[in-house]
C-alpha cells in the first residue's frame, strides 16, 4: 500500500509515516500544498491520501478539488483541527472520504486507513485470499493451506500489489514505484530477485506468478472449479 501523506507539521508527518511504515506501508511524504498537487499530478501509483487542510502556499480543500477535477479518485483521509466543523463539511463535499480531527489516536487513524484502502479496493474482508494462499492484511501476515510463509516486508508488499491485481499484469516499473520511497533505491534487477524469492515461498500448487517477458509479472488467476493441481512445480 502506497500513500502520501500532506502535511506540514513534521513531528505529526513523521510519526505518521514512522507508524504507518511499521504497518507496512510505502509512505511519501510533502508538506505544503503545491508539492502534494504536483505529487499527485505526477504519480498514479498512491492509494490513499492523507492530507492535513491548513497546509502552506495551497490549502488542503484546494488540493482535494483539484484532484477530484483531475477525475483521481484514490481515497482521501483530510486531518482537520478538533473544531473545524466547517472544513469538514467542505471536505466531504469536495470529495474525501473520511475525516479525522487532531488530536486522534494512531490505532484509529491506522484502522480508518486499512478501512478506506480495503473498500477502494473492493474487498469486503481483512483477509485475501487466493487459492490456499492467504493474506491477513491487518496482522502483515501470508499463509499457504494455513501455514505461515515467513516473507520479509518488500516480499509482503510485492504479494499485496499482486493480489489486488490477481489475473493482470502488474509491470516491474510499477512495482518499483509501489515499493520505493523517494529517495530509495530499488531497481529493475532487484523486483527480480524479490519476485524470484517471493516464488521460492509461495508457488504451491495452483500459485503461480508468471513472466510477461519483457513487461512484467501476474499473479494468475485460480478458476474457482480447479481441479487439484500437482505439487510440483513446472519449470519456468
Ligand atoms: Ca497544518
Amino acid at each position: 500500500m502506497r500513500i502520501l501523506i500532506a502535511e506540514d507539521d513534521t513531528v505529526l508527518a513523521n510519526g505518521l509515516s514512522r507508524g504507518l511504515r511499521a504497518s507496512g506501508a510505502v509512505v511519501d511524504c510533502v508538506s505544503s500544498g503545491t508539492e502534494a498537487d504536483a505529487a499527485l499530478r505526477t504519480n498514479s501509483e498512491f492509494d490513499l491520501l492523507i492530507l492535513d487542510l491548513g497546509l502552506p502556499k495551497m490549502n488542503g480543500l484546494e488540493v482535494l478539488r483539484l484532484l477530484r477535477a483531475r477525475g483521481q479518485t484514490l481515497p482521501v483521509l483530510i486531518l482537520t483541527a478538533a473544531d473545524g466543523v466547517e472544513e469538514k463539511v467542505k471536505g466531504l463535499d469536495l470529495g474525501a472520504d473520511d475525516y479525522m480531527a487532531k488530536p486522534f489516536a494512531f490505532n484509529e487513524l491506522e484502522a480508518r486507513v486499512r478501512a478506506l484502502t480495503r473498500r477502494s479496493a473492493g474487498v469486503a474482508s481483512t483477509v485475501v485470499r487466493h487459492g490456499p494462499l492467504e493474506f491477513d492484511l491487518t496482522g502483515r501476515v501470508a499463509s499457504i493451506d494455513g501455514r505461515m510463509v515467513d516473507l520479509s516486508a518488500r516480499e509482503l508488499a510485492l504479494l499485496e500489489v499482486l493480489l489486488h491485481r490477481s489475473g493482470r499484469l502488474v509491470s516491474k516499473e510499477q512495482m518499483v514505484a509501489r515499493l520505493c520511497e523517494w529517495g530509495d533505491e530499488v531497481s529493475i534487477n532487484a523486483i527480480e530477485v524479490y519476485i524470484h524469492r517471493l516464488r521460492k515461498k509461495i508457488e504451491k500448487g495452483p500459485i503461480r506468478i508468471a513472466t510477461v517477458r519483457g513487461l512484467g509479472y501476474c499473479l494468475e488467476k485460480i478458476p474457482a472449479s480447479a481441479p487439484a493441481a500437482p505439487s510440483a512445480a513446472p519449470p519456468h
